[in-house]
């Protein structure tokens, strides 16, 4: 291509979906270039053991997996960049990207920016991620077997992720900020049938206590937010889940979007806009799995490359 930013295949995201996406049009010789964002690798980089992905039976680090996944597309000649992209335009193709102070040219763009959960913010959350606190029940619930945990949240993921942790867990105590909870009412009675999920109402969590050794949360600190007392909460891991948002502030009014935020796909990986693919958590509120992320990223890909061969004169 004559201008050195002009490509046939920009891919923003280096999580599973935007790797994926690269391994396999960096195969279909698209040479894509990735811009890798504020979290190369994707969420997976903040936790430890990944158990269920395939070809590991050992299970592998997140961290480890994600690098070996960059590895396989640059092994192919992806080209990847460590810069945000901070601006699109969608108007027409080429797609115009910003990054940096650079602009890029693309005939073909996939969007694989993800979603980030939603977390409590406080210091021993960050410290103890993947050590005891978790924001995925069905990555992390086999480690709780047996154990007496807790789940943060009120809304219907908080709850389903209470009923799918009482496979594992001995006791499962749902803490939520007020005294009802915004889940849909199938899903309260469900859960408050459950004989071993408890609650505790009007409560904050303040801290999470515990070294991380060996998974080893044990407790919680919390505020009840109605009369200021604090008490400390005996537990061996804890769930956050408070919810996710999908990260697309990039293309509101550019995309389309459903009510959430999320990408709406149709055929596989089509946005409204012919030419824009989207793979991964961006457009899944649904599985947010490594490997649904990873499978996405494929058919992304390969959605591209048919698009581009019709659209060749
Ligand atoms: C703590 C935790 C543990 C988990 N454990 C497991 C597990 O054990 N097994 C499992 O299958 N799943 C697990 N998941 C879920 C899994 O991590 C996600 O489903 C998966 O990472 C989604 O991949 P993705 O490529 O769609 O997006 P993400 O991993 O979210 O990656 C998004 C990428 O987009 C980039 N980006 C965002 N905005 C921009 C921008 N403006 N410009 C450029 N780049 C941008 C980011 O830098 C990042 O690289 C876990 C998630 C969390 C949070």
């Amino acid at each position: 291509m004559a201008n050195k930013n002009q490509h046939k295949v920009i891919i923003i995201g280096s999580g599973c979906a935007g790797y994926t996406a690269a391994i396999y049009a960096a195969r279909a010789n698209l040479s894509p270039l990735v811009f890798e964002g504020v979290q190369p690798g994707g969420q997976l980089t903040i936790t430890t053991e990944v158990e269920n992905y395939p070809g590991f039976p050992e299970g592998i680090l997140g961290p480890e997996l994600m690098e070996r996944v960059k590895k396989q597309a640059e092994r192919f000649n992806a080209k990847i960049i460590s810069e945000n992209v901070t601006e699109v335009d969608l108007s027409k193709r080429p797609f115009r990207v910003k990054a940096g102070n650079e602009d890029y040219w693309a005939e073909a763009l996939i969007v694989s920016t993800g979603a980030s959960a939603r977390l409590l913010n406080i210091e021993s959350e960050k410290r103890l991620m993947g050590h005891g606190v978790s924001a995925c029940a069905t990555c992390d619930g086999f480690f709780f077997k047996g154990k007496e945990i807790a789940v943060v949240g009120g809304g219907d993921t908080a709850l389903e992720e209470s009923m799918f942790l009482t496979k594992f867990a001995s006791k499962v105590t749902v803490i939520h900020r007020r005294d009802q909870l915004r889940a849909s009412k199938i899903m309260q009675e469900k859960t408050k049938k459950n004989p071993k999920i408890a609650f505790i109402w009007d409560s904050a969590v303040e801290e999470i206590l515990g070294d991380g050794k060996n998974h080893s949360v044990r407790g919680l600190r919390l505020k009840n937010l109605k009369t200021g007392t604090t008490s400390e909460f005996a537990c061996q891991g804890l769930f956050v889940a408070i919810g996710h948002k999908p990260n697309t502030e990039l293309f509101q009014g550019k995309l389309e979007l459903n009510p959430a935020g999320y990408i709406v796909t149709k055929d596989g990986s089509k946005t409204n806009v012919p030419g824009v693919f989207a793979a991964g958590d961006v457009q899944d509120h649904v599985y947010r799995q490594a490997i649904t992320a990873a499978g996405s990223g494929c058919i992304a890909a390969i959605d591209a490359e048919r698009f581009l061969e019709a659209a060749t004169p």
